[in-house]
């Protein structure tokens, strides 16, 4: 029977392969070392990572403050700066952003009118990168390989103008059929009906199914990967 090897050596291996990629040790600030220096991310015993998380997001904070103009005034705003951040509980004191705001700096600091500040929808099972377009903000399919959908129940297509569960044909998959339903609860339209471009196009909002369990892409890795390396 195959042996099979220890989590620790495989990691360690994989860590090797990886080391031309990885920035040298003397030259890590604290955020670098919290990504490079765990043999394995998801195993540090918890004081240990929130200790290196605490230097890590202090150390990418002041950063920002010293070095963002729009940043630093918004933090004077809440009266916070790096050196109120001293424990992990303090992580709460750092200023978040609203959204909004975030998209108003784009336009007023690089010049980039909201219009042309786009979202963009696409799932790990399928390259179709589905891009707002800038009159409305609908999510447009790029429907030369990619068959959007919404189908019922039986998972027979519903057709235009229904809220349901997102589905595609994508036909760019040759390793794995990329006929999938998913979990979001999206609605389809023939056309947008603001910029009046061709081909299908989802409403830009896009809602998870009550009671169904968190899946986005980084939650799929982590069960596979959960699972290969419990083998
Ligand atoms: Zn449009």
């Amino acid at each position: 029977m195959e042996v099979v090897q220890d989590v620790t050596s495989l990691l360690k291996e994989l860590n090797e392969l990886l080391a031309p990629y990885t920035p040298p040790r003397n030259t890590w600030n604290p955020a670098d070392e919290s990504l490079y220096k765990p043999l394995d991310l998801y195993r540090v015993p918890l004081e240990e990572a929130k200790d290196m998380q605490l230097k890590a997001i202090k150390y990418t904070f002041a950063h920002h403050y010293d070095n963002n103009d729009f940043y630093h005034k918004h933090c004077e705003m809440g009266n916070v700066r790096p050196d109120d951040i001293k424990t992990h509980d303090d992580l709460d004191k750092i200023p978040l952003i609203p959204h909004a705001e975030f998209r108003k700096q784009v336009k007023d600091v690089l010049g980039i009118p909201d219009t042309h500040c786009s979202d963009s929808y696409r799932m790990c099972e399928g390259n179709g990168l589905m891009v707002q377009c800038p009159e409305g903000h609908y999510l447009r399919a790029p429907y030369t390989y990619y068959e959007p959908l919404v189908p019922d129940d039986e998972l027979m297509p519903m057709g235009y103008g229904i809220r349901g569960c997102f589905a595609f044909l994508y036909a760019l998959a040759q390793s794995y059929p990329g006929f999938i339903k998913f979990e979001d609860r999206v609605q389809l339209l023939e056309h947008c009906p603001v910029c009046g471009r061709p081909g299908p196009v989802l409403e830009p909002d896009i809602q998870r199914v009550n009671g169904e369990e968190m899946r986005g892409c980084a939650e799929e890795l982590r069960m596979i990967l959960a699972r290969d390396l419990a083998r």
